[in-house]
Order: C-alpha cells, then structure tokens, then sequence
C-alpha cells in the first residue's frame, strides 16, 4: 500500500496570478488544436505562464509511449499518427503570441521510425521561417538514444537543446524505467561536443534521493558539456503516480543553487516551482536566476 500524501508546505501552496491574457492563450491554443505540455502534464505554473502569454507546446500529440512514473501525460491511449499540419500550427501560434523565445517539447514516440524527429525538423523550420529571429529551445526525448534522430534534430542548430536527467541513477528504475543515466548524458555531452549547441539539463528532487546524489548528478552535467540547469520540487500528478517523499526547503534549492553555480554552470534555476521551461526565455538569454 502506497503511504499517504504528505501534507504540502506553506511555500508549495499554488499562486493563482490568471490575468486577462490567461483566457487569451488559451484560446489561441484551442484555435490551433495545439497540445502543451503545461496543460498535459499539468504544471504547477499554468497560471502564471498562460497569465504571461507563454507556453511550451507538446509535439506529436498527447500520448506518450513510455511508462514514467512521474509525468502526467497520457500513456494509456494509443498514439496517433503525427498530425502533418501540427508544424505549421505552431509556427502560427508563435507568431500569435509574440514569443521572442519558444520551447518545443514532444511525448516520446517509440512507436515511430524515425521517433518523431522529422516532425521536429519540420517545426523548427516551419516555426524559423514564420516568425524569423524567434530563439528555438528544443527539450528532446531520448529518441530511444538513435544517433541518427539526435543528429537530425541538433543539426537545426537550435538555440537551446535541452534533455532532462529527470533524476539520479539510484532512482531511474522505479522513475524513468525505459530510460538510461549514462545514455541522456550522452545526449547533452553529442549536442555539446558534436554540435556546439548550448546545452541544458533538468532534475527534479523529493523523490527519494540523497543530497550526495544531486550533488553527484549536477558534476555529472557539468562534465558532460551541460551549460544551463533546473532544479524544481517533484510534485505527484496523481495518486497513481510515485509519491513525494519530501518537500525540499528553500534553503535547500539556494544550496543546490550555489553549487551548479561554483561548479560552472552559466545559468541555474532551483526552486520548489521551477519546470524545465519555467522562464525559459530568461534563461536562455542569462537574465538572472531564479528561486
Ligand atoms: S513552466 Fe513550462 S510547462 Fe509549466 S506552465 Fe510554464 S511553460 Fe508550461
């Protein structure tokens, strides 16, 4: 029997900051049938986001086919075929929304040949060529670790590419049991040494691990060519999904902070709220970090 939920911290408690241009996003998205992220693995910052006219779109529909214990998007239905108008969509929301900076993410599409990496391609250059000068940071599945996929997608040369560790070796197994450690470091380290690509990673914490452990995972980044991190509070979907085993403090993501910060990172986000996008723009543009 899984334990009971722990109770939620006062500095966890959900800020409501939907603003006008809240509705106005969502519409727009509505309008495009687009997926996002946000919305399919029900992020904690919607509001706040949505409210700031910003989103990170979903590629490849809403149905994922991985079994990832911590992530809320759908794995039960059966994947569709990719929808060959999704890359012109998007490129027109982005326009819509006047996004100096936009994240493209996908579901993990086993099930495709090429895992999806064409229908990447397409949008990035569907997204370059409506809305010339727009930054691109592509936050991209393992591709069942295809050499061939990752080229094809780094080969866009888009501005950021980020691939999550998610969390730490120990963990992997009952987390992220279709992945590998040692194989998304691969990535960062291909996009960093093969393509020159700024390079960004993320973890999520609670989830059972040690601080050693993070410790050990953000040098791990470091050596393999990471550029830009994120640290974030993990927070349980649903109660089918693994269970928070601890609220990590404040104090304690200003501590992981100062350590991604003394081991070179150029830029670090760590706090309880903070997703792999959370102000993403910001980030890639080395406007601070955030707590
Ligand atoms: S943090 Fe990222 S996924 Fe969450 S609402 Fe903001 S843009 Fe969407």
């Amino acid at each position: 029997m899984e334990p009971r939920p722990l109770k939620k911290p006062e500095w966890l408690k959900i800020r409501m900051a939907s603003g006008a241009s809240f509705a106005a996003t969502r519409q727009l998205l509505n309008r495009h049938s687009l997926h996002t992220v946000c919305r399919s693995a029900l992020c904690p910052n919607l509001q706040e986001c949505w409210s700031r006219g910003t989103a990170t779109f979903l590629l490849l529909g809403n149905s994922c086919t991985r079994s990832c214990r911590f992530c809320a998007v759908d794995k039960n239905s059966r994947p569709h075929v990719p929808d060959p108008d999704e890359p012109e969509n998007i490129a027109a929301a982005v326009q819509s929304m006047l996004l100096k900076h936009t994240v493209l993410t996908s579901v993990t599409r086993d099930d495709l040949v090429d895992g999806g990496s064409g229908h990447w391609v397409e949008t990035i250059r569907a997204t370059r060529a409506l809305v010339p000068g727009v930054t691109i940071e592509c936050l991209i599945p393992d591709f069942n670790n295809e050499e061939a996929s990752l080229d094809l997608v780094m080969r866009e040369m888009p501005d950021v590419l980020n691939h999550n560790i998610e969390t730490v070796p120990s963990l992997y197994g009952k987390v992220r049991p279709e992945a590998n450690y040692r194989n998304s470091l691969r990535i960062i380290e291909r996009a960093k040494k093969t393509h020159g690509l700024v390079t960004k990673s993320g973890i999520m914490v609670g989830m059972g691990e040690t601080p050693e452990e993070i410790a050990s995972a953000i040098d791990d980044l470091h050596r393999h060519g990471c550029d830009m991190i994120t640290i974030g509070q993990y927070l349980q979907p649903s109660a089918d999904h693994l269970p928070v085993v601890r609220y990590v403090t404040p104090e304690e993501f200003t501590a992981y902070r100062v350590l991604a910060e003394t081991a070179g990172f150029r830029n670090v986000q760590s706090g309880p709220f903070v997703r792999s996008s959370y102000h993403a723009e910001a980030l890639s543009t080395g406007h601070s970090s955030f707590q």
